[in-house]
């Protein structure tokens, strides 16, 4: 083995990295193409990176080295390519058209090679366009769009549109039909095949059936993905690469952060079936697998794929490679799938599908027909997102409804889940917030409980079905209703495509919570918030407060009672706050050697959950614990702590827990139970006591801008207790004031 072929293994492998090996057949490409010593793209200028030996190259000069026709007609035969010109504004681009055999009308594809939108065109990757002509059975047009630099950014996009444009126009003289017209690409052309079936679906005339997006690049935001670290140094494609392609791209910084290149911040939704192709070595596969998270949660029908031990461009190599000839044997059927009218190619918006339902009797007609409010928000576009500024409209209040300013809105652990998607439901864009409070705006012409100017709060619920036993004993949280109650934020707790017969009682498939600058609720699910209630105060009172008061009034916890608070955060310190209220003893279990102190402010004693000796010494002496912990955990050594015939209640993980040790609860007859928020009236009932007791959480007050450094805080355990938005900082009218600093109010 020559060094220079070991040194390109190496480089392949990724610096420091060994998880990847490389497949054999993709090796002998990889030497290949180092014995035809190209230079490295990114140290040369444009017009002599054009000229360095591809990977196409390489594949053809080993079918000659192993005697076998290199010719594309030999390698993929019956297609026939024929050249023609396409006219764009200002250009007329060249495409080859490829045949299959048979007799028409075809399906369509409309194809865009790779090369970063600088080097390459349709002839580099003729063997994919070729390939995928005969895999799929389609009519394929592989467009040569106009390149950087010479033509910078939106060149190319405006490009790919007017050549799908032309396909459908032109389909019949092409033996295709205009209703089966797919998008495919590589590379910087998968990239673009996307960006093209968002600019159809925008149109809504000629919506593309399916997309195929061969390693795109799919974001420009982030460069220090697994992929673009593992992959680094990896051949024929590299991170420095793809930086000096985006540099003869674009103009303006700004450029990359248009949801044309930077795709998994677009608008997704409602767009057809996407199959995503990666390579392992490859920079780009964890593009791959963002645009995968960021169709999914656009409710997106996507397929994706990654093939191990081959890299970037390996899709054109079918030639010599086995795993090329997989790869777009399945792309091929793939896109055959949606042209055959075997798949459903309407957007899938997951818990999102409106169904006609069952309108409620209680709700009236608007009392100002369809009058909407502009409301500013916080948004998660995608689980991997921060939050950033979004602007939206809510229904203005119907007559049983409220309209409520925002004014300061709690972060709770619950948010976090949910920007992150860890309970696997979350809808986005996703608006977080339900630790609300605000004053009272403007009331629906048949409200009762509430004036303009009161101080109210809102939970996590804002509506239930009110009609299943659970909602009539006054326990809206344990609605039975087909859909639940409708959170907050988030939608209905059960989304119309898990309800019993696809219904959506609630006519609304996303709610935005209170990370928002006025929220609009039905009348009876807004609390009053006691005036001597500092409103920031009271505002994580409305789920911190009703979770842990809620389990604590359920199990009798009395004076005299001794109570364990399991992990010591937002809820852990209020439970304690709680309890002592109630005269209870209180114990919190911490992970967090500086919260033992801070226990002792509260009244409280603490123990670190890993001292067993002081575990040991506090067997079988709690009335009543509560575990907040917000994960999986194991409850068997907190099991040991209680009584006879004594409860833990977990309201913490709502997940799968550790398994359970049924001696440590068989022999002394013990109960492990679960809690979920309160109900409305206990919520009342929380805030009315916290203000009878003068109790409350300890709070940081921010502005909504830290927000993101809030959840990262709250994530890390830092903050002591509980992040308070204040949402005046929200608004863009000058005259309300901004938190300077984040302050903190400390409530003993
Ligand atoms: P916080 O982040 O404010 O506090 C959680 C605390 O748990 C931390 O401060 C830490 O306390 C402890 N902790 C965190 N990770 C671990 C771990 N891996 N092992 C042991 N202890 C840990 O969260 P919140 O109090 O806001 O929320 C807690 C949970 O309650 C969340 O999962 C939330 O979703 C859930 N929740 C449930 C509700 C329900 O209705 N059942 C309603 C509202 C919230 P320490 O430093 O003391 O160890």
């Amino acid at each position: 083995m020559t060094s220079l072929v070991r040194d390109l293994i190496n480089t392949v492998r990724g610096a420091g990295d060994t998880s990847h090996s490389v497949d054999p057949h993709m090796q002998r490409v990889l030497d290949q193409l180092a014995e035809l010593h190209g230079q490295a793209i990114e140290n040369l200028d444009v017009p002599r990176a054009r000229l360095q030996p591809s990977p196409t190259d390489a594949v053809a000069a080993l079918l000659r080295a192993d005697g076998k026709n290199s010719s594309p007609e030999a390698l993929i035969p019956g297609v026939e390519a024929e050249d023609r010109s396409i006219p764009a504004a200002g250009a007329t681009l060249s495409a080859r058209i490829y045949t299959p055999p048979g007799n028409g009308p075809f399906p369509l594809i409309v194809y865009f090679h790779g090369g970063g939108w600088v080097i390459a065109d349709k002839d580099t990757y003729d063997a994919s366009a070729r390939g995928l002509s005969a895999a799929a059975g389609a009519v394929v047009v592989s467009v040569d769009y106009r390149r950087a630099p010479e033509h910078h950014f939106p060149t190319a996009w405006n490009d790919a549109i007017a050549a799908y444009d032309w396909v459908a126009a032109n389909a019949a003289s092409l033996e295709g039909d205009p209703q089966r017209i797919a998008l495919a690409g590589e590379s910087a052309g998968g990239n673009l095949a996307v960006a093209t079936a968002i600019a159809a679906r925008n149109r809504g005339a000629h919506k593309a059936l399916a997309v195929l997006a061969v390693y795109p690049i799919a974001q420009t935001g982030n460069t220090e993905t697994e992929s673009y670290d593992d992959s680094a140094n990896a051949k024929p494609l590299n991170k420095a690469m793809i930086g000096w392609f985006l540099d003869k791209l674009i103009t303006n910084p700004n450029d990359k952060a248009d949801t044309r290149l930077d795709l998994i911040n677009a608008d997704l939704v409602g767009l057809p079936p996407v199959t995503i192709i990666n390579a392992e070595i490859d920079p780009l596969r964890s593009d791959g697998e963002m645009l995968e998270t960021a169709l999914k949660e656009a409710g997106v029908e996507v397929t994706r794929k990654v093939y191990s031990g081959v890299t970037h461009e390996f899709f054109s190599m079918a030639a010599v490679l086995p795993k090329a000839q997989e790869a777009v044997q399945f792309a091929g059927d793939q896109l055959q799938r949606v042209f055959s009218g075997a798949v459903h190619t309407g957007a899938v918006h997951t818990g999102a599908v409106h169904t006609g339902s069952q309108p409620r009797g209680r709700l009236e007609p608007k009392d100002h027909a369809a009058a909407k409010i502009k409301v500013i928000g916080y948004a998660a576009k995608h689980s991997f997102s921060d939050l950033k500024p979004f602007d939206f409209e809510r229904e203005a209040a119907r007559a049983d409804e409220i309209e409520i300013d925002v004014l300061f809105c709690g972060v709770c652990h619950s948010d976090i889940h949910q920007i992150k998607n860890e309970w696997h439901n979350t809808v986005y864009p996703c608006v977080p917030g339900h630790e609300v409070v605000g004053r009272v705006s403007r009331v629906g012409s048949a409200v009762t409980r509430h004036a303009v100017g009161d101080m109210v709060g809102v939970g996590c619920m804002i509506d239930s079905c009110r009609q299943c036993e659970p909602c009539l004993a006054g326990d809206e949280n344990y609605c039975e209703g087909p859909n639940s109650w409708l959170a907050t934020y988030n939608g209905p707790m059960i989304p119309a495509a898990k309800a019993a017969g696809g219904t959506n009682m609630y006519e609304r498939d996303n709610t935005f919570g209170g990370y928002s600058s006025m929220l609009v609720v039905q009348e009876d699910f807004a609390l009053k918030i006691p005036a001597n209630l500092r409103p920031e105060v009271a505002a994580p009172i409305l789920c911190a407060g009703v979770t842990t008061y809620s389990p604590l009034k359920h199990w009798g916890v009395k004076p005299g009672d001794r109570v364990g608070i399991i992990g010591f955060g937002g809820l852990g310190d209020m439970a304690a706050k709680l309890a002592r209220a109630m005269g209870a003893e209180v114990t919190l279990f911490t992970t967090t050697k500086e919260k033992l102190a801070e226990a002792g402010r509260l009244g409280a004693t603490a123990v670190l959950e890993s001292d067993e000796d002081a575990l040991a010494a506090l067997h079988g002496k709690f009335d009543f614990m509560l575990s907040t912990i917000p994960q999986r955990h194991d409850i068997n050594p907190y099991i040991a702590l209680l009584k006879r015939d004594k409860t833990v209640c977990i309201v913490g993980a709502l997940e799968p827990m550790e398994s359970i040790n049924n001696q440590g609860v068989a022999f002394h007859r013990k109960n492990i139970a679960g809690s979920f928020i309160g109900s409305l009236q206990d919520t009342q009932e929380v805030l009315d006591f916290c203000a009878q007791h003068d109790i409350g959480p300890d709070i940081e007050l921010i502005n909504i801008d830290q927000v993101n450094a809030a959840v990262k805080r709250a994530i890390d355990g830092e903050v002591r207790f509980r992040s308070v938005i204040n949402m005046a900082s929200i608004k863009p009218d000058p005259r309300n004031a901004s938190v300077e600093d984040a302050a903190i109010f400390v409530t003993e």
